[in-house]
């Protein structure tokens, strides 16, 4: 590696060092996560707006997530929940001039609901009625209905956070009769499989199950999936949301 090599912002793409990002850095990593995303939508020949983007900030600092929000991201996405509010509550002087929306997308502990509930906007890692029951109950009546994605284990991995396509859209419709929460749509996260072919098949399950959610008449328009190894799979699937940290904020 040449140690002289110049600083050039006409880098085709973007180095993914872990260190912390720098404005051009992030603005040349979301442009390419961003055609990344928009050359999956031609291919499947879907709208262009079809699909948004979730910066996954996770493990990154509050700094991190600012120089993406200087590059136009406005929704983040955070694990871990202590972690995701700290930065939260470190940004909140940024969000009187910039829109930002956090995504919770870890795995929730009933002592950890109240947090969650007071902090983020949406949640999409809800997977059993008693986090829901929670997270409505302790939602601050002064803040708009936390916005709620279903977490489905849709590949039927063994330990695996998610409720089972059969008994998933039993808690959809329980979480909508909850007054302090709004159902969006359906999350998942597939183990990695072999092909593409096989990644978009599985992508496929999740789709259809938010269609059949949709023809019942469920109020849904999120269908969460997709993050930097497999997005192109999940947009020919048909994903609105795509979870993205890596290949925007560098390795973890
Ligand atoms: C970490 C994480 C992502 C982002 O994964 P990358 O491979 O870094 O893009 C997306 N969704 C969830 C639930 C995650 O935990």
């Amino acid at each position: 590696m040449a140690l002289s090599m110049p600083h050039t912002n006409a880098m085709p793409t973007a180095d993914l060092s872990p260190t912390l990002i720098d404005p051009s850095a992030a603005l040349a990593r979301m442009e390419a996560v961003r055609a990344r995303i928009q050359q999956a939508c031609v291919l499947a020949q879907r709208p262009a707006d079809a699909v948004q983007l979730l910066a996954v900030s996770k493990t990154f600092p509050a700094d991190s997530v600012l120089a993406m929000a200087a590059a136009g991201q406005h929704a983040f996405g955070e694990n871990y929940i202590q972690e995701g509010v700290d930065k939260i509550v470190a940004l909140a002087d940024l969000r009187r001039s910039t829109p930002l929306v956090w995504h919770c997308i870890g795995p929730i502990q009933s002592n950890k609901t109240r947090l969650v509930a007071a902090h983020f906007d949406w949640v999409q890692s809800v997977d059993r009625l008693k986090i829901a029951e929670r997270l409505s109950a302790q939602r601050p009546a002064d803040l708009p209905p936390l916005q709620v994605c279903v977490q489905v284990n849709i590949d039927d991995g063994a330990n695996k956070s998610g409720v089972s396509m059969t008994e998933a859209t039993d808690l959809a419709m329980a979480i909508q009769s909850l007054p302090q929460l709004q159902l969006r749509g359906l999350m998942c996260i597939p183990d990695p499989v072999d092909t593409h072919a096989e990644q978009v098949a599985v992508f496929k399950r999740a789709r259809a199950l938010f269609d059949a959610w949709r023809a019942a008449g469920l109020p849904v328009d999120t269908l969460s999936m997709g993050m930097s190894g497999d997005l192109e799979a999940a947009v020919e699937a048909g994903a609105t949301m795509v979870r993205v940290g890596t290949a925007l904020f560098g390795a973890r």
